[in-house]
């Protein structure tokens, strides 16, 4: 699944009329095709089709972070059962 990130720009913003050159600060979306049947990721329906994601970010490297996890929900919610502590060998 390809993400594209762009800047969810803000009306009086100067750089408004990019929104996929995000340098000015406006929070960043990420824009993805989801094939797979409807479902929900951290608390939000995703649907098929096209979706829009807020990747609760204003940095273009933290977006990117969003945007991995993203591309991989399984590997989220696996993430969310871990348990907190960890069994160890016993060695
Ligand atoms: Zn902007």
């Amino acid at each position: 699944m390809e993400i594209t990130i762009y800047c969810r720009q803000s009306a009086d913003c100067p750089d408004k009329a990019d929104r996929y050159a995000p340098r000015c600060g406006c929070p960043l979306w990420g824009e993805f095709n989801w094939t797979q049947p409807q479902t929900a990721l951290d608390g939000k329906k995703l649907r098929q089709g096209q979706n829009k994601w807020t990747l609760k970010t204003r940095t273009k490297a933290e977006a990117l972070r969003h945007a991995a996890k993203l591309e991989n929900p399984e590997w989220q919610w696996s993430q969310l059962h871990i348990p907190k502590r960890k069994h160890r060998s016993r060695m």
